[in-house]
């Protein structure tokens, strides 16, 4: 039997065996197995909890006398736990995490056996790094990494069936201390903002110290049973199918959307969840989405490199609970053709330590220019660089999700709502008319009044913008399910930096010829409204009227990876990231030779998948069916029944074979312009001929005829789960 019939019966198999999930109090399993400031205060001497307390809060490096002691302290509670190893956990550019475990146990001079973990071993560590893509940062002679304790981020207990793991997390970084993962510079973006953004606040409240950037992200997936997702050697290998005939019923009755969760999808979820809340992650919302097999978790928003964290270990939990359940998530952004992808909305916004949400419209006449100003720098951002967010985002497998009419489109644009774009324009018309004290009258903008009912009424909302804004915050929607977010997430902390730190350049340059604070800002705020006008959009983002429109206001729409990630090496990019402390330019060029060559190998292997699924599964099958028909129609001859009779069988044959050849045919010319792309040395030259040689030519193609295949073969002899299976039974 094939492996697909094996998993097909598998099926009803696991669903009754399924473990069981308790119900439990959240409040009672929330964060336990984290070394969060609650056990701090339990486990440590006064001395080391107000060290730990500070560097928490950014304040203060702890000294090493101090980490000894902070180190016993997270052993103690660790061993609380049954604990017995511990790892410095890291998110290096791969873009999953990494750990290398060690153990508390050691053996002292004598050769006694002591449990130790002290506080060099908690604050650095040298992981063999070599093998971790560093785009030429580290010479493999100099393959030394270091990873580097971010007490911002506390400490917390990974289960792994019986075992149990310590895992700090922790910035990695070359020996040179160039940084070689997604935290790192992530830290030095919501740095920058910090500053930038209290200076600004300062213009109108001096007693804003800090400002920091929240995230709240919505995580899509897939859920499929393991045994039919082990029979499909692209789902393994890839995370996505490369081939399958759409099925009768897809998601066109749109049944599946917020509809009743699958009991065994619900039991998974719940398992995970309390997993979660274990560690901390503030899961708060579940729910189908539009494909079938397809679902969402959100949590409460958090700091920005906090919820990073929360999401990156998310996705580990998830994959891992799965098992138990005899699941597979799917995390790929586009694992099914002609089936809606998944994404990863951010939804961002900046919270003041006075406890301001800075992109919610105030109640006053001053905080709502307050509002004003962070908004309308915000759009000025995401207009000035929008090229740099687009390629923040670009990946080989979100390229088949932006712009498939299900997604935002590659093209950066922002929506702001009906009412906003009313009071942008009502402020721009004013443009050229002299400011005296009567025009003060515009500072007294009444938001306060109709934003909070209207930003209540969600049919102020659309779906199809890359970046809109929500009514308190902004949601940057083209992120891809499979991202790391702390990528975009310090891309976009950085442009908002920036221009936050130009705009109070500009207004206190105003101040000092004369101008009142107030009329400065209102001017620098209607120049910076006329600037970034055209990245403003309030239409349907999938229509091809906006494709038109947008290039007609010389909006970018780069749509493959390997142009789009041209944004990352430009001048205005190093000048960028150099200025504002996140990258030098080795840095960036390392960090854009690592996406590229991350590409390559992504087309590379989906490529090679596609070949070897052709020539093991797909032309294997067709064959035996040919042979079959073949001797079905020379039997008919034999028996001289007229041609008239068996005219199908004939059609049918001529088909099949037709497809079977073109399969062959165009899977060794496939084969073919790999090897002249894999002959290429430059990697920008080799990343755009996989794309535009390898995978535009011959992926769809090969793909046309396969699944015509499966819809002509015998379904008996078709040995790949079909797109039916995969989605619907579990
Ligand atoms: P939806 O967009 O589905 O209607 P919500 O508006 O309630 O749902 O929130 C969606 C996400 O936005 C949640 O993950 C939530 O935590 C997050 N969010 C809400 N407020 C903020 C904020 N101030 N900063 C960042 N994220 C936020
Ligand atoms: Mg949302």
């Amino acid at each position: 039997m094939s492996l697909r019939f094996d998993a097909v019966n598998h099926v009803s198999h696991d669903r009754s065996n399924n473990p069981e999930v308790h119900s439990q109090k959240i409040t009672a399993i929330f964060g336990e197995s984290v070394f969060n400031v609650k056990t701090a205060r339990e486990f440590l001497s006064d001395e080391a909890y107000k060290s730990l307390v500070n560097s928490i809060k950014g304040a203060k490096k702890i000294d090493r006398a101090v980490a000894g002691q902070i180190a016993t302290g997270i052993r103690a509670w660790a061993e609380t736990k049954g604990v017995t190893h511990f790892t410095h956990w890291f998110q290096p550019l791969t873009g999953t995490t990494a750990e290398k475990h060690d153990s508390f146990f050691t053996l002292k001079s004598d050769g006694t056996a002591i449990e130790e973990f002290d506080g060099a071993a908690l604050i650095q560590q040298e992981p063999d790094a070599s093998s971790f893509p560093s785009g030429g940062l580290r010479a493999t002679f100099e393959a030394r990494g270091y990873t580097a304790w971010d007490p911002s981020s506390p400490p917390f207990i990974i289960e792994i069936g019986k075992g149990k793991t310590l895992c700090v997390p922790t910035i990695f970084v070359s020996y040179t201390g160039e940084s070689l993962d997604y935290k790192a510079p992530l830290m030095k973006a919501t740095e920058a903002l910090n500053k930038a953004a209290v200076t600004v606040c300062n213009f109108f409240d001096k007693n804003v110290n800090k400002v920091t950037p929240t995230l709240g992200w919505e995580q899509e997936y897939f859920v499929i049973d393991e045994a039919l997702v082990n029979a499909r050697p692209d789902l393994v290998q890839c995370g996505r199918t490369v081939f399958g005939a759409a099925p009768a019923k897809g998601q066109q009755l749109e049944d599946h959307y917020f509809g009743s969760i699958p009991e065994r999808v619900y039991a998974f979820m719940r398992d995970y969840e309390n997993e979660s809340y274990k560690l901390g992650i503030p899961l708060r919302t579940r729910h189908n989405e539009v494909a079938p097999a397809q679902f969402e978790c959100a949590p409460i928003f958090e700091e920005v490199n906090i919820a990073v964290d929360h999401n990156i270990l998310l996705m580990d939990v998830m994959s891992r609970v799965a098992k138990r359940h005899h699941l597979v998530v799917l995390l790929h952004e586009k694992p099914f053709a002609g089936i809606n992808g998944s994404g990863k909305h951010n939804n961002w916004s900046l919270a003041t330590d006075t406890g301001v949400n800075l992109l919610a419209p105030g109640k006053t006449p001053k905080t709502n220019l307050m509002f004003l100003t962070f908004f309308v720098n915000t759009i000025k951002a995401v207009h000035d660089y929008a090229d740099i967010l687009r390629a923040s985002i670009a990946s080989a497998s979100n390229d088949f999700r932006l712009g498939a009419n299900e997604a935002p489109p590659a093209i950066i644009s922002v929506f702001v709502g009906e009412y906003l774009t009313k009071v942008l324009n009502d402020v721009e018309s004013r443009v050229g008319t002299k400011f005296d004290e009567q025009d003060e009258a515009i500072l007294k903008l009444d938001l306060h009044r109709s934003i909070p009912e209207l930003l209540l009424d969600n049919t102020d909302r659309n779906r199809t913008s890359p970046f809109a804004f929500t009514g308190n915050k902004f949601e940057f929607r083209a992120v891809g399910s499979t991202a790391n977010c702390g990528h975009p997430m310090t891309i976009l902390n950085t442009i908002v930096a920036d221009t936050l730190n130009k705009f109070a350049a500009e207004v206190e340059a105003l101040m000092e010829k004369g101008d009142k604070k107030e009329i400065a800002i209102m001017q620098v705020i209607q120049k910076y409204i006329v600037s970034s006008k055209k990245i403003l959009f309030e239409g349907d983002g999938y229509s091809e009227e906006w494709h038109k429109e947008a290039e007609k206001r010389g909006l970018p729409n780069l749509k493959t990876t390997p142009i789009a990630l041209d944004a990352m090496v430009t001048e205005k990019a190093k000048k960028l990231f150099q200025e504002n402390n996140i990258y030098s330019h080795s840095e960036l060029e390392a960090r854009y030779e690592i996406e590229l060559e991350k590409y390559i190998k992504k087309v590379q292997i989906e490529a090679r998948i596609m070949g070897d699924l052709a020539t093991n599964h797909i032309i294997p099958s067709a064959l035996k069916y040919q042979n079959e028909l073949l001797k079905n129609v020379s039997l008919l001859r034999e028996a001289a029944l007229p041609e008239k009779l068996y005219k199908g069988q004939l059609a049918l044959l001529k088909d099949v074979s037709t497809h079977i050849q073109q399969v062959y045919d165009n899977v060794d010319a496939m084969v073919e312009e790999r090897k002249v792309a894999n002959n290429i040395a430059n990697s920008r030259d080799k990343a755009i001929a996989y794309e535009a040689k390898v995978k535009a030519q011959y992926f769809d193609k090969i793909r046309y005829h396969v699944d015509k295949l499966e819809q002509l073969v015998d379904d008996e002899l078709w040995t790949l789960p079909k797109y039916r299976e995969l989605l619907f039974l579990r």
